[in-house]
Order: structure tokens, then sequence, then C-alpha cells
């Protein structure tokens, strides 16, 4: 086995984090950190680190992805080439955790309508009975690893009752009770608030559609922090159309940007971030993190951290 001599930082990376700012934070990394585009060679002393995946990665050491989904990545190409792909699990439990606990206060205590209503002056007051607290409401967590468990925690602290749906039963802290995927629905059909932390794969994909839109209670709300496509879109349109659910606080969408025309713009009770559930000004450091990490037990030959292929 060679030994790393670089690590190339794809200009990819610029979708989420400033380049400069990524390179600096591998100053005291012992190999050189160059930027490098789409016509670069690899070979076997190359590290990667990148967004978007290129199959010219497949010629090099060890390929990381900077994000935690890895779902546009070919997991056989890199099985069959023999190179290690990892990905940036594991950092995101505190980011994603805090929009999550974000989009439950506003859609509880209206926030969101309020600063819809000051855009136009208006001392806006909303019927008796629709603010709440989230104070012992139920919150079901489908998937409990980072971004589960991040939010899992932050709502206990709340003082929400915390329900979790995962594919062991083993208890997770802050979760009063785990449901296996085949129970989705016996999950979810309490829930004041049901969030998705699970990767996008072909098992979860369209996992919430009409089915699952109808099973939960017509004043919950819907939080996608996890892939668009584990929603099936036009299924939660119609959800939100006919008051099956009550709303919903998205961060990923089938089609990224939203499209313009998407209706889901002009809900009042629809909360809509443009896939930043993780965007925080340290958020280049976090990643850094993981991929020095990974350089030095390359370098020492042990396991890499967060090997998905
Ligand atoms: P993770 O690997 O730590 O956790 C995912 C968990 O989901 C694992 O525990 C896994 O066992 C579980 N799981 C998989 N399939 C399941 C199923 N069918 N039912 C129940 N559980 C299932 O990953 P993570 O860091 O928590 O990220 C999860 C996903 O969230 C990522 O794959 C990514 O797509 C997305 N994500 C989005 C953002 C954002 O900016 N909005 C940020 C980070 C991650």
């Amino acid at each position: 086995m060679h030994g790393l001599e670089r690590l190339c930082i794809h200009n990819s990376v610029d979708e989420k984090i400033p380049v400069e700012a990524f390179i600096e934070a591998f100053d005291d990394l012992d190999i050189p950190t160059e930027l490098v585009g789409d016509d670069e060679t690899y070979d076997e002393t190359d590290a990667v680190a990148s967004f978007t995946p290129r199959s010219e990665f497949l010629d090099a050491a060890w390929v990381h992805v900077i994000r935690a989904g890895y779902d546009e990545f070919d997991t056989d190409a890199y099985e069959a080439a023999d190179v290690p792909l990892t990905n940036s699990t594991g950092i995101h439990g505190a980011t994603v955790g805090e929009i999550s606990v974000g989009y439950m206060l506003s859609l509880s205590r209206l926030l969101h309508l309020y600063r819809d209503y000051q855009n136009t002056h208006d001392w806006y007051t909303p019927t008796y009975d629709r603010p709440f607290t989230i104070a012992g409401e139920r919150l079901c967590v489908v998937g409990l690893g980072t971004l589960g468990e991040g939010i899992a925690r932050r709502a206990d602290a709340l003082g929400m009752d915390v329900v979790g749906v995962r594919r062991s039963d083993e208890p997770v802290p802050s979760v009063s009770a785990i449901y296996d995927p085949a129970n989705l629905h016996e999950a979810i059909v309490d829930a004041r608030f049901v969030a998705l932390a699970i990767p996008h794969t072909p098992a979860t994909e369209n996992l919430i559609s009409t089915a699952e839109l109808e099973t939960m209670r017509d004043d919950a709300y819907l939080i996608n922090v996890a892939r668009g496509p584990i929603v099936d879109e036009d299924a939660l349109v119609t959800a939100l159309k006919s008051g099956t659910i009550a709303g919903a606080a998205l961060d990923v969408f089938e089609t990224e940007p939203l499209p313009e025309k998407s209706s889901l713009w002009d809900m009042d009770e629809v909360i809509i971030s443009p896939h930043k559930g993780s965007a925080t000004n340290r958020y280049h450091r976090d990643i850094a993190a993981v991929v020095k990490e990974n350089v030095q037990r390359f370098q020492s030959e042990e396991d890499l951290k967060n090997r998905v292929a």
C-alpha cells in the first residue's frame, strides 16, 4: 500500500463551504492540500475530498464525500475498484438538531406567520386555539443516527415526548419508545411532529406518501431535513392542500433548488429552507476534522472512519 502524498480538494466543495477557508483548515496537515478542478488526474497517492462525484476519482487512493448523504456516489463502483469512500456523518447533530427544533418552535408558536405579517406592518391575531407549546407534544423521529439523535436530545430537553423509528430496538437516550420500520404507521399515528432523519436509499424512497400522510394526525407537521425523495412531494402537496396534515418544514426537496412553480412556496403553514440544515460558520472546520482524522488513519493503515464503501 502507498502512503498519501496529496489531499485534493475538488472545487465542487464550494457548493457547501468556502473553498479557501476549507483549504486553510488543513494548514497543519503533513501532506500538501491542492485545489483541483474537473481536468485533474489522480493516482494511488492522492486522497480526494469532494461534494460531487466524478468517475476519475476512482483512480485515487481514497475519496471523501464532504456531505453526510452520499446517495449520488456509486458505492458499487468504489467497491469494485477497491477505493474506500467515506462521508461526513457524525457532525450534524447540533446543526440539524437546532434547525429542527427551530421549525417546531415556529410551527407551534407562529413565528413564521408573525414574520410574514410583519412584512405588511399587520398586527396579526391568530385564532385562539392555533398556537400551542411543544412541551408535552409527541415527536416521532424516523432514523436515529447522528441527525435523529441530535433532534431527539434537543426535543427531549424542551419537554417533548420523543419516540423513534429504528432498525435495531436498542434504547436511545431521550427516546421513550422505539418502533421497527415495519411499524412506521404505528409510530407516526399519534405524533404531532414527524421528523425524517434517514438516508435516501431504495428502501426509503417515497417512504412518506399518501398512506403515511393519511395516517398522521390532521394537526400534525412533517419535518424533512434528510433528503427530498424520501417524501412523495405530490402526495405532500395534496395532503397540505386538503388539510390531511397541518403543515411542514422542509429543508430538502425532490428537485433542488425548489422550482419556482412549486405550490409549496405559497403555503402559509410550510416553512422552506434552501437545504441549509447544516449551514453554520464552522461547517468547513467540522468537515476538515473528519478528513484530517482519516488522513492520519490512512497513513497509519488503520480502518477509516465513516467508511461507506
Ligand atoms: P447516520 O448514518 O448517522 O444516520 C442514519 C440512520 O438512519 C442510521 O442509524 C441508519 O441505521 C438509519 N436508517 C437507515 N434506513 C432506515 C430505515 N429505513 N428506517 C429507520 N432507520 C433507518 O446519518 P446522519 O448523519 O444522521 O444523516 C442522515 C441523512 O440525513 C443523510 O444520509 C443525509 O441524506 C441527510 N442529511 C441532511 C443534511 C441537511 O443539510 N439537511 C445534513 C446532514 C445529513
